[in-house]
C-alpha cells in the first residue's frame, strides 16, 4: 500500500491515468518520473494513457489486509496498458480466480477500493475488470 501522503500526492495523475513521455527516447512512465528510467533525460512530455490493457501477471491474495475484508479472495494484476506502461490493480468482476489468464484483456474502471476507519474514509482508483 501507498503512505497516505504520498497516494495524496500521486492521486490526480492517477486518477487521470497522465504518464510522462521521455521526449529523448520515448520511453512512458506511470506514474510519471523526473528521471527518466530509460536513458536519465529530464524532458518529458505528458500523455494520457488508454484504459484498454492486458494481464501481464497476477496474485491471489485469500487474506486480505485491513479495509479489504469481505473482498476475498483479492486479485492483484499486473496490468501492461497498450501504451507499454504497467500497474498494479485490483482485478474486479471476476467470481473466480480460476479464470483469470495471463494475457487476458481488461479495461481499467475507476471504483471503490476501499473503505477505511471509523471515519468512513472511502479511496477510489481504478480496477482492472475483463474487457
Ligand atoms: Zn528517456
Amino acid at each position: 500500500m501507498l503512505s497516505p501522503a504520498r497516494a495524496w500526492r500521486e492521486y490526480p495523475q492517477r486518477y487521470r491515468l497522465e504518464a510522462s513521455r521521455c521526449t529523448e527516447c520515448g520511453k512512458i512512465s506511470y506514474p510519471p518520473r523526473v528521471v527518466c528510467p530509460g536513458c536519465r533525460g529530464r524532458q518529458f512530455e505528458t500523455v494520457t494513457l488508454s484504459r484498454e490493457g492486458t494481464v501481464v501477471t497476477f496474485t491471489v491474495v485469500h487474506v486480505p489486509p485491513a479495509g479489504f475484508e469481505g473482498q476475498a479472495p483479492l486479485i492483484l494484476a499486473l496490468v501492461e496498458l497498450k501504451e507499454g506502461a504497467r500497474t498494479m490493480v485490483q482485478l474486479a468482476d471476476v467470481p473466480d480466480p480460476s479464470q483469470v489468464r495471463i494475457g487476458m484483456p481488461v479495461r481499467l474502471e475507476f471504483r471503490k477500493i476501499a473503505e477505511e476507519g471509523e471515519a468512513g474514509t472511502i479511496f477510489y482508483g481504478h480496477k482492472a475488470v475483463p474487457a
